[in-house]
């Protein structure tokens, strides 16, 4: 689902980079593409037709580019682009967000932090994406009160603790083997119920994964002071959402994150970043995003682990090489300024290359 503005051109080098890793592993890779948001509102008068919401339930992962621009602005509620994208999130039933944060050492100095404090920061944020005070009821805003109030509610069910819990744990075993859980369970009696459940879903099911506990203004605080202190975070939507954004900074370009929203079924995978009127059809936009979460998409929809790592290696070595897209781009001495095109196939040449050969400029 390319999208609109910049999504189809970071969308199309990221398939390319996906066929040629596919290849290597001896997967054959189908692709079937959809208008979407914008897109689809020009040709079908609807952000996403039934037609792309069945095939995408009936695909083993969805890549998405981005929706939105200008030229829709003017529409409301379900007719805007932005409600194909909560629809297809609803359909998939996606009720975990995965945003790893990683920051390349080639990219440290672009950070606000310094780049000691930065460098080799891995983590992953795993963020409960379909419950909690976003969706909780009751809610109400009464200004015809005598003294008017609003309200909304946190509420979890166990079942929803525990399988956002679970992809945490999976997600954990593949890396480091840390989760850090977070909540704010000296206040929040949803969080002490989150908490009791965390705990005793690790007590059952798993060994060798270190669970611990943060509370979320504390780890507020160490991801600033000591990001390289954490591996998985799991943790509600609101302190989820929140945390994200504030840790996705650490990387300091939007160009460069990566995500996924897992649930039972197809898994959803798509860059951080907006559709990006400014600078699109220009050349200009930065693909690694999508082609960091076509990585996502073979690790943890395809089950091709190796693919994901190749892939990612990939990108290291093109940043490791100097390849800059204009948001990245120090002006150093050692940087070469390269459009989307040039890239993708940058990673891609250095997806062919024999691991160790040298790089090929
Ligand atoms: P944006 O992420 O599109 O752009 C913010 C800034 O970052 C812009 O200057 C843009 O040029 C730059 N940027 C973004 N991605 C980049 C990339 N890959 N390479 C280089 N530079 C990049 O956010 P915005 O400007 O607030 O929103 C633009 C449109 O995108 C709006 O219509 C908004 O609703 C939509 N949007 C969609 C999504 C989504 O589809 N998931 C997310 C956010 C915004």
């Amino acid at each position: 689902m390319p999208g609109d503005g910049i999504g189809p051109e970071v969308v199309d080098g990221a398939l390319t980079i996906l066929r040629e890793v596919c290849s290597h592993h001896n997967t054959e890779l189908q692709v079937e593409s959809f208008p979407f948001g914008g897109a689809s509102i020009d040709k079908h008068g609807t952000p996403a037709t039934e037609e792309a919401i069945e095939a995408c339930k009936s695909s083993d992962a969805v890549l998405l580019g981005a929706v939105g621009g200008e030229k829709w602005d003017h529409l409301t509620g379900a007719d805007r682009p932005e409600s194909g994208l909560l629809r297809i999130r609803s359909e998939l039933g996606v009720y975990a967000n995965f945003r790893p944060v990683r920051v390349y050492p080639e990219l440290a100095h672009a950070s606000t932090l310094k780049s000691s404090i930065i460098s080799g920061v891995d983590i992953l944020i795993v963020r409960e994406l379909t419950g909690g005070i976003y969706f909780g009821q009751p809610r109400e805003t009464n200004l015809d009160a005598e003294d008017p109030y609003s309200f909304d509610t946190m509420r979890y069910h166990r079942s929803e603790i525990i399988r956002v819990t679970k992809k945490a744990f999976d997600a954990a075993r593949k890396r480091d083997g840390r989760v850090c859980s977070v909540d704010k369970a000296n206040v929040l009696g949803s969080s002490r119920f989150w908490r009791d459940i965390v705990k005793s879903y690790a007590e059952q099911n798993e060994t060798g994964i270190e669970l611990t506990h943060m509370l979320v203004d504390n780890c507020a605080m160490q991801l600033i002071r000591d990001p390289g202190q954490f591996d998985v975070i799991l943790t509600a939507n609101l302190f989820g959402d929140i945390l994200s954004d504030e840790a996705a900074m650490l990387t300091g370009s939007i160009g460069m994150l990566p995500s996924a929203s897992l649930g039972d079924g197809p898994g959803l995978y798509e860059p951080v970043h907006g559709s990006a009127p400014d600078i699109t059809g220009q050349n200009k936009a930065n693909p690694l995003a999508t082609i960091a979460s076509a990585a996502l998409m073979c690790r943890y929809s395809l089950q091709l682990e190796e693919a994901a790592t190749k892939i990612e290696q990939a990108i290291e070595n093109t940043l490791k090489k100097g390849f800059r897209t204009g948001d990245i781009f120090t002006d150093s001495s050692n940087e070469l300024l390269v459009g989307t095109d040039e890239m993708c196939e940058q990673v891609l040449s250095s997806l062919q290359q024999k691991s160790g050969q040298p790089a090929n400029q």
